[in-house]
């Protein structure tokens, strides 16, 4: 397989995993696609040949028909909402925010009802109704009105919360927002997936984030690498993202 040093210790976690007849699962949550681009193409083709399931939080207020066509050959691609427009709406001393407190909650869920009306009604069942809030931020009561506007899942980033509807959480980013701004030393990423795989509570994926618009070739190497190591690897699955909203509800959570 490889011999990497910095992808053994990975190698050596999936065959205990193996041996012990545990599953590592997997998926892929890559954020603020608009149109096609050279960049997107990429992450197609990257994620086509390896066959791994691939989420696109796609920002409603930007995008067309255009991205739809892209997608028509792409059958591994499911898409989420992003928001609407990726617009902050908190002051400049505080974190970004478009679903935060600082708008009356009716306006947020307009935004939001409006945001998934326009991406299904361009991809069909290519839609998946869940919300992926922009900055991964949104505020706790607007969360307790998803349902009621037809969201059946919420992705943030981090430890999930409970809440009324599911939850599928990303928690590995690969790029280095605070640092460099390109993708993050890959030894450390490898340690942040065998971290997640040894704790998640309930066996929760490891959910990948990415942002293939700003991705160096680091960022785009890291992920073939991963490819590599899990996505034809017993007992690694790269699971599309209706499987773990499926499962989440039958859970009752
Ligand atoms: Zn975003």
């Amino acid at each position: 397989m490889t011999t990497d040093p910095i992808w053994q210790p990975l190698v050596e976690e999936l065959a205990r995993r193996q041996r012990a007849g545990r599953k590592a699962e997997f998926w892929l949550r890559d954020d603020d696609a608009v149109d096609p681009t050279p960049a997107l193409d990429r992450l197609l083709d990257l994620t086509g040949e390896f066959a791994v399931p691939v989420t696109l939080a796609v920002i409603p207020a930007e995008t067309d028909e255009k991205l739809v066509v892209r997608l028509g050959t792409a059958p591994h691609a499911t898409v989420a909402i992003h928001g609407w427009a990726h617009r902050n709406h908190a002051p400049e001393d505080q974190k970004k925010q478009e679903l935060g407190a600082h708008r009356p909650r009716k306006v947020v869920l307009d935004d939001l009802a409006g945001g998934l009306s326009h991406i299904t009604g361009l991809h069909g069942a290519r839609a998946v109704p869940m919300l992926v809030p922009p900055w991964n931020r949104i505020d706790a009561a607007v969360v307790s009105d998803l349902g009621s506007i037809g969201f059946a899942a919420l992705s943030v980033y981090g430890p999930p919360k409970p809440a009324s509807l599911a939850v599928i959480n990303s928690n590995v980013d690969i790029m280095d927002w605070h640092g460099t701004r390109g993708c993050r030393d890959h030894g450390l990423l490898v340690q942040a997936i065998i971290a997640h795989l040894q704790h998640a509570f309930d066996d929760e994926p490891v959910g990948l984030l990415t942002h293939h618009l700003v991705h160096d070739e680091s960022a785009w190497l890291f992920l073939e690498r991963l490819f590599a190591v899990t996505a034809r690897t017993e007992p690694c699955a790269w699971r599309p993202i209706r499987t773990l909203i499926g499962r989440s509800a039958r859970r009752g959570k």
